[in-house]
């Protein structure tokens, strides 16, 4: 069971040099409010407890078939096939299976678990300027753990970071921001309708938490914000969605210190089968390097910082 000092992670990363400045512990925290159709972490959507199947190691050993309690595996043509209409997600075939070709997605761990390893690498914080990231997923599907996370480290005086989507309720996500050094905030698309298409929620309330954020009334001094922008071809890297972007941004204020652009790459597309899910990208290509620089000068023509990658 999920609670404020209890939630499901994917991964815990040590010694990270992206999600924020210097050295970090970046912890990815499953679930998301959002599901873009690029996604390239499909097994962090679910907010629950799910299997991935790594076929390669798949034996044919049918121990997964035995202890489907819905009857959702069989084997055809020498293939585990999974009818994910009828599974659903209790995982006794991932512990059943001897070659793990079927494994868990999410383990369940305490923030003290957490803060154990948060605090192994305080020194190299210190040195490099790094500190916790609460990354995800999105930290925003278990806020209750997230803002646990972040008091426990804000105590240690840690420096934290929260990679989001923003996509909350002003109060909820305002309580996560009294505890957090870096916002890394992304925008998905400044049209609203398009927004949804490609998210499956809207765009206000995200656009909305962030202008009151920048405003800085309701915020902790001190609070930086990183806008991270997924370039996404034929989705929302056209000149009147870029404009439009920028104008809304250099509009935000100072607290804003820089746009991430993050390329748009395929790495993801194989595990959404994996996890059952469809992949609508197929036929996408990422941009070309030149591309992704006429781009960021774009950007840049609004006075506003520009990178590439979501990295420092
Ligand atoms: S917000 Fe991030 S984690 Fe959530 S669906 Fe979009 S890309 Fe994936
Ligand atoms: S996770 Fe799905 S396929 Fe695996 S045992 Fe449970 S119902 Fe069957």
């Amino acid at each position: 069971m999920k609670n404020k000092n209890r939630g499901l992670i994917f991964d815990l990363q040590r010694l990270s040099l992206v999600d924020g400045p210097g050295g970090r512990t970046v912890v990815f925290l499953k679930g998301c409010p959002l599901a873009c159709i690029w996604c390239a972490n499909p097994e962090l959507i679910s907010p629950d407890r799910e299997i991935i199947l790594k076929d390669k190691k798949c034996a044919l050993l049918e121990k997964c078939v035995e202890v489907c309690p819905q009857n959702a595996i069989s084997i055809m043509d020498g293939q585990r096939i999974i009818d994910w209409d009828k599974c659903d997600r209790c995982g006794k075939c991932a512990d059943a299976c001897p070659s793990r070709a079927i494994e868990h997605i999410g383990e369940y761990v305490t923030t003290d678990e957490i803060m154990k390893v948060v605090m192994q690498d305080v020194r190299f914080y210190r040195v490099s300027g790094g500190g916790l990231t609460l990354s995800g997923g999105d930290p925003l599907s278990q806020p209750e753990f997230a803002l646990t996370l972040l008091k426990a480290a804000k105590q240690k005086k840690v420096h934290t970071a929260l990679d989001t989507c923003g996509f909350a309720k002003w109060e909820l996500f305002k309580s996560l921001l009294d505890h957090t050094d870096l916002l890394l905030y992304d925008i998905k698309h400044i049209d609203s309708a398009r927004h949804k298409e490609i998210t499956g929620e809207p765009n206000e309330l995200i656009l909305s938490n962030l202008q009151k954020t920048a405003a800085g009334s309701d915020s902790r001094s001190g609070l930086k914000i990183w806008i991270r922008y997924p370039l996404i071809p034929d989705i929302n890297d056209g000149d009147d969605d870029i404009d439009n972007l920028c104008r809304f941004v250099a509009d935000l204020g100072p607290l804003v210190e820089k746009i991430a652009l993050l390329p748009y790459h395929d790495l993801g597309a194989e595990k959404y089968a994996a996890v059952g899910r469809k992949y609508s990208l197929a036929k996408t290509s990422p941009h070309p390097n030149e591309i992704v620089s006429k781009i960021k000068a774009r950007v840049e023509s609004y006075g506003l910082v520009a990178g590439i990658g979501g990295g420092k």
